[in-house]
């Protein structure tokens, strides 16, 4: 069993946005996906960066607008296919994709796994398969993102799961792949059903928050994202809720690592050049 992390492209956005106290600049939003092997399945992805599709997908309104938010910065060896490649790793190998949400940062690069079963929650596949249009773009989902065969090949997380319960930070943890040291968690507020993930092994513990913060530091310093954000965000309550269960999760168990999808700290983490 192990785990790591790459990077698949990045999107630039205002440190103000980020951080409305002390943010100066525009910061690099980079794709961190993660690679986990568990001995029985094989490779898993959780998540998987961005790939060309994005600029496909937003080429006619109402979907451009989403890329003119989040213009995309990605070289052709850095999909996460590319990225496998150079591990010995074929895509079409990969079983199962987990997709923390559906945000195209997070779903580009879904096309490229044909023969995965693709993970999420109910919540996050009822608001795929009930938002239209601008609604659906101003929740940041792109249809056109998704596989042919999507419906076909989605697993609910809620029926996958062998066991789910609430642990002592109140956070939901889900029993996945018969791994006591990986389960799948949610993290509710930045969108609906999000999920992340709690894995340990002999060297390491990680708690993988994906969007629950964008950065380590406010999130510790309590700083929330300006609030123009909430425009897209699926409960601003939920948020900060979610950033409580951590906070108690991180106190109780300070061998974890917290580890946010684009916080700088997190390309402490990543196995390929970025
Ligand atoms: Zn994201």
């Amino acid at each position: 069993m192990n785990i790591r992390f790459f990077a698949s492209g990045y999107c630039e956005a205002h440190e103000k946005i980020v951080n409305p106290l002390n943010g100066k600049g525009v910061s690099k939003f980079y794709a961190v996906w993660a690679l986990i092997y568990l001995p029985e399945f094989g490779n898993i992805l959780f998540d998987t960066g961005y790939t060309k599709e994005f600029d496909k997908a937003t080429s006619s309104f109402p979907e451009r607008f989403y890329r003119w938010a989040t213009p995309l910065h990605l070289k052709p060896h850095q999909t996460a296919k590319a990225l496998l490649g150079n591990e010995g790793i074929n895509a079409d190998e990969i079983q199962y994709v987990i997709i923390s949400h559906f945000h195209a940062d997070h779903i580009a690069g879904l096309k490229d796994f044909p023969n995965a079963k693709i993970i999420c929650s109910k919540l996050a596949y009822h608001e795929v398969m009930t938002s239209k249009g601008v609604r659906a773009v101003s929740k940041g989902i792109l249809h056109k993102l998704l596989p042919d065969d999507f419906e076909n090949r989605v697993v609910l997380l809620e029926d996958f799961a062998k066991n789910i319960f609430v642990n002592d930070a109140g956070i939901t943890e889900f029993d996945v792949f018969n791994h006591s040291s990986f389960k799948l968690i949610s993290l509710d507020g930045h969108a609906k059903g999000m999920l992340g993930f709690l894995y340990k092994d002999e060297k390491q513990a990680i708690l993988y928050a994906t969007d629950a913060s964008w950065s380590y530091e406010t999130y510790q310093q309590g700083i929330l994202p300006s609030k123009i954000v909430k425009l897209f965000f699926d409960s601003w309550g939920d948020f900060i809720e979610t950033q409580n269960k951590i906070r108690a999760f991180e106190t109780a168990h300070a061998e974890f690592s917290i580890l946010f999808t684009h916080c700088a700290k997190t390309l402490n983490y990543i196995a390929n050049e970025i």
